[in-house]
């Protein structure tokens, strides 16, 4: 009796504070205002568009029903400017004579506009780093235009000079090759592919789309992709085949200069937009200086003709899960029982478009980064992927442990006392090839030192499709795992110390 006592007197605080409001959060309040958010009216809520607009209005409106005050100046707007890029052909000529974009070359859009004029290419085999692959070691690239195959070499038994393995799946070598071009200073990458106007084809629809980003942004390296004619072009008596055949048969890089007069002229048409995200602001108690965030993005795909992207689950579902949690606490503290720290309920747009309006968030913060002690992300809680299709009892939780070994314990035993989910850490895996963990808002977080929990479904056959509709929905699960955040978050903002940042294994 003497001692149980103290855990039935635990319990029973924790029933009558944390249980209590938690019952805040109920299905028929997330299925209610899922319902709006993911119906047609919001024309698919696309970044910059009315359809963004109207719902951030809806959010808004929420907020204030729950007796949230405007986090300052009359406003729960976090207004940023935005950039539509739209799509254009780069100009490329090679000693005067031009070459003609999706025949000869393409470019995809987003690029941003410059001229660069040189009097010589460097050929760097297949890389642009210092892999064995590559013996471009001791080369400066920085400020030249430099050209490369695509893909990875393969010897003639087949296995890879970069993995020694019969492995033709290393795609993130693919990815990572503009990016190493970028960080090196190159000032124009041109890549060789085998057949350029089956590549147009292929990805008409990244080629043809407008992009977007933060206005005023750095200038980008062009990336070039070039057919083997053009390469000869520039490589003039040499032939890209037989240099791309010495390097297979040699087993060893490759690396000339060639004496070619090359311009490059990227020209871009840009229009202007303005979009914004929308903060829920709960003032905290005596720790009120420290913050919580609890994000999800509310943008999604826009839509294609008559057909409306609803995005139900992407991210309809994290941003009325984070609309229930701001009622919660709302309900609490309007109760005397407010979180000692403060908590932002954010609902950020722009991510779609690549993390947006989180990336101008940290940059531009209402509340010091330094006081900010953590981000609860959720995106996509209320549907089930292909691995869990027989149990709805599972989330995927990502990065509560890359900063901080407490956040990591915070979260599970949130779960042990009150949800009993499956938390399924696959995807918080480094080298888990969906890199998830750079995928949603929290990233930005992250990026700036700040532990984040990422709350995900994994995707599913709707996953960006017209059929993400809430009709799909499985909101019992939603309502369990919007919960979890809940008892996490309420975790987070009353214990007496600041979670520490203990490690870092991003
Ligand atoms: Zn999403």
């Amino acid at each position: 009796m003497f001692l149980l006592f103290p855990s039935i007197l635990f319990a029973q605080d924790k029933d009558t504070v944390a249980m209590r409001y938690s019952r805040i959060i109920t299905k028929e309040d997330l299925k209610g205002y899922l319902t709006i958010v993911s119906d047609d009216a919001m024309e698919g809520r696309e970044t910059g568009k009315d359809g963004q607009k109207k719902c951030a209005d809806f959010i808004q409106s929420m907020f204030r029903s729950f007796g949230i005050p405007p986090y300052r100046d009359n406003t729960y707007y976090q207004e940023f400017p935005l950039d539509i890029v739209k799509p254009t052909h780069a100009e490329v000529s090679i000693n005067k004579i031009n070459f003609i974009a999706n025949k000869d070359f393409y470019n995809y859009p987003g690029q941003s506009e410059q001229q660069i004029n040189s009097t010589s290419v460097l050929f760097l085999g297949y890389g642009i780093d210092d892999d064995k692959y590559s013996d471009y070691k001791g080369i400066d690239v920085k400020g030249k235009v430099v050209m490369i195959l695509s893909g990875e070499p393969f010897r003639k038994d087949s296995t890879s000079f970069v993995s020694g393995k019969k492995d033709r799946t290393k795609w993130s070598y693919y990815k990572t090759k503009p990016d190493k071009a970028k960080e090196k200073g190159v000032s124009a990458l041109l890549i060789v592919v085998d057949n350029v106007e089956k590549d147009v084809a292929d990805n008409k629809h990244r080629l043809e789309s407008e992009s977007m980003k933060l206005e005023g942004n750095t200038i980008e390296m062009p990336v070039i992709y070039i057919s083997k004619e053009m390469a000869n072009a520039i490589l003039k008596k040499k032939k890209i085949d037989s240099l791309k055949e010495k390097i297979l048969a040699s087993g060893k890089p490759l690396n000339l200069v060639a004496k070619t007069k090359i311009e490059i002229g990227i020209k871009s048409k840009i229009e202007k937009v303005n979009s914004e995200n929308v903060l829920g602001y709960i003032e905290g108690g005596d720790l009120k200086n420290e913050l919580i965030i609890v994000t999800a993005h509310y943008d999604h795909l826009g839509k294609s003709g008559d057909v409306v992207f609803n995005g139900a689950d992407d991210d309809g579902s994290g941003t009325v899960g984070v609309m229930e949690l701001a009622q919660a606490f709302a309900k609490a503290k309007k109760d005397g029982h407010g979180p000692r720290r403060s908590i932002l309920f954010m609902t950020v747009a722009g991510e779609e478009k690549g993390l947006l309006g989180s990336s101008y968030y940290v940059q531009h913060p209402e509340f010091p980064i330094k006081n900010t002690v953590c981000d609860l992300n959720i995106d996509m809680i209320g549907r089930q992927d292909e691995k869990h299709k027989d149990n709805a009892n599972y989330i995927y939780v990502i990065g509560d442990d890359k900063l901080s070994s407490q956040l990591h314990t915070i979260s599970e035993s949130a779960n042990k006392l009150y949800e009993n989910l499956e938390l399924d850490y696959t995807y918080n895996d480094v080298n888990d090839k969906n890199r998830f963990y750079y995928r949603s808002d929290h990233y930005n977080f992250a990026k700036n030192g700040i532990p984040i929990i990422f709350y995900f479904n994994g995707v599913h056959e709707d996953y960006h499709k017209a059929t993400d509709k809430v009709e799909k929905i499985n909101f019992d699960k939603m309502e369990k795992i919007t919960r979890l955040v809940f008892y996490t978050a309420w975790e987070l903002a009353n214990r007496n110390e600041r979670i520490v940042i203990d490690s870092d294994k991003k």
